[in-house]
């Protein structure tokens, strides 16, 4: 059975307490490996390591970061078939799913690459005759990376590029339902020629390493990707210390319908934003809201889409999705939509297991606007699809949530799918499509509940530099006195 290390400072070591734990697949049930268990010594030796790579890493030309990064990208592609297996067996991703991660992977590292040379500054006039004023941006040090499981490659990489980009090195903790992913990450990286020390990883549980990290001191800026739940306490972690938080949790995204649509086709978008990955996205159409008088007939090809949808072999790509992440998500997802049909829903297909951790994909129609089906996120495939009378109440219920991280407009008028995205309160909104997209250069982040900051391009790189503003008197100094 493969061993995997924590990789720090250029190298993979065990754990100080010689600790493992097990990657199992959520497929299979298989051990597909074991992860060192890091603790509080662990995090400290690599907060040092990285500490101790800041100083030539944000010196070096900005070139030739760039040539690094892209050498990294490069690398991505070139271990996309080891790479690729692992997300497909260690987060239960179908391969079209792994691919995108990779791809995905390869330009947010390309991307990254090119902002290594955008770290603008800033001059402006002043009122001092002689004063010049400049503004330039510095690299923060050391920091922290916390990232979910649910796309364990592509979520770490768009969370470490572009403050590596910017001149910090960065600790990494992935989920320790993905540890995997991330040590195979790093040995790329490495490979592909990132000097020791500038990216690390420790594998292990959120309050034994994720908490020491977050809190220690030299740790300067925190990207953490995850639950709202544990956001919060990440933030009440890092508040003491000041440092640079950014925070992208949950969401309950709305799709909305407006009643211009083909029925058919909208139901067939809606199920790709309900069902991609089982709904484990943090940008997934969970409530789609539909303008009446359609409401019933969407509710019902959604549900006729949703019962054609394939799910089978993770390498067949005719798979539509696989496991959710373990059996207490599966638990989770059942118990939500238990609650609606208590409660009153509809359930029009699904509300039970496929096979394995495997769930059904599920349409509940009108399900009460009180319960865990419309109020909390259920990380399943699961979609509530309720009815409503106008534009102005589809905006109202969309609004009806305390996340705000995505959302959709199907429509093909313009003019009342652009006031329906200004209107939605969410980090991002697309029109003629369903709620989830990621771009390397795009802000992503959200409105409420959903988090803190925005990451992405020149948004990560403001996010995780510090401004300083210098001045030079190139005349007499004022004398008052
Ligand atoms: P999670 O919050 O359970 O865990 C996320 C990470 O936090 C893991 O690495 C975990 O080990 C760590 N952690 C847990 N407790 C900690 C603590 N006390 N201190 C420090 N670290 C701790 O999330 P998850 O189940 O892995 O991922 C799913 C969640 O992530 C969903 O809520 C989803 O919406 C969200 N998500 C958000 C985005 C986004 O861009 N907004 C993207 C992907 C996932």
């Amino acid at each position: 059975m493969s061993r995997y290390g924590l990789f720090i400072g250029g190298r993979e070591v065990a754990a100080r307490t010689g600790e493992a734990f097990p990657s199992v697949a959520p497929e299979s049930g298989d051990v597909l490996g074991y992860a060192a268990r890091a603790g509080l010594d662990d995090v400290n030796a690599a907060v040092e390591a990285a500490r101790a790579a800041f100083a030539a890493w944000a010196g070096l030309p900005p070139g030739e970061r760039e040539r690094i990064l892209l050498r990294c990208a490069d690398a991505v592609e070139t271990a996309a078939p080891r790479l690729l297996e692992l997300v497909i067996d260690e987060s239960g991703s179908t391969i079209t799913k792994a691919r995108y991660e990779v791809q995905y992977s390869a330009a947010v590292l390309r991307a990254a690459a090119g902002e290594a040379r955008r770290l603008y500054g800033d001059t402006f006039p002043n009122d001092r005759p002689h004063r010049l004023s400049l503004v330039v941006r510095e690299p923060l040090g050391v920091v922290a990376v916390i990232s979910p499981f649910n796309a364990p490659l592509a979520l770490l990489v768009k969370m470490i590029a572009f403050p590596l980009a910017a001149g910090n090195t960065v600790v990494a903790k992935p989920s320790e339902e993905t540890p995997l992913v991330a040590i195979a990450l790093a040995r790329v990286l490495h490979q592909a020629g990132l000097p020791a020390g500038v990216f690390n990883v420790i594998t292990g549980y959120g309050e034994e390493c994720g908490a020491p990290l977050v809190k220690h001191p030299d740790a300067r800026g925190v990207a953490f990707t995850g639950s709202t739940a544990v956001g919060a306490r990440i933030a009440a972690l890092a508040a003491p210390h000041m440092k640079r938080l950014q925070l992208e949790l949950g969401g309950k995204n709305p799709l909305v319908v407006l009643r211009d649509v083909d029925v058919t086709q909208a139901a067939e978008v809606a199920a790709v934003g309900a069902f991609y990955h089982a709904g484990q996205i943090c940008m997934s159409s969970a409530r789609v809201i539909v303008e009446q008088p359609i409401a019933r007939s969407f509710a019902e090809a959604l549900a006729r889409k949703a019962e054609t949808l394939y799910l089978g072999d993770l390498r067949d790509a005719r798979t539509a999705y696989g496991p959710l992440i373990h059996t207490r998500a599966v638990q989770k997802v059942h118990a939500h939509v238990q609650d609606a049909r208590a409660r009153g829903a509809t359930l029009l297909c699904g509300g039970s297991i496929h096979h394995g951790n495997t769930y059904r994909p599920t349409v509940l129609f009108e399900p009460p606007r009180a319960g865990p089906a419309w109020c909390e996120e259920t990380f399943g495939p699961v979609v509530s699809v309720v009815g409503a009378a106008d534009l102005d109440e589809a905006i109202a219920l969309a609004n009806d949530s305390a996340y705000g991280l995505s959302a959709g407009v199907l429509t093909n008028d313009l003019r009342r799918g652009l006031t329906a995205a200004r209107r939605i309160r969410a980090g991002s909104v697309h029109v003629g499509t369903h709620s989830f997209w990621s771009d390397a250069l795009a802000p992503i982040g959200g409105y409420g509940m959903s988090g803190i900051g925005r990451s992405g391009g020149k948004y990560s790189v403001a996010h995780f530099t510090e401004l300083k503003w210098m001045s030079i008197e190139l005349g007499e100094t004022p004398r008052p006195f």
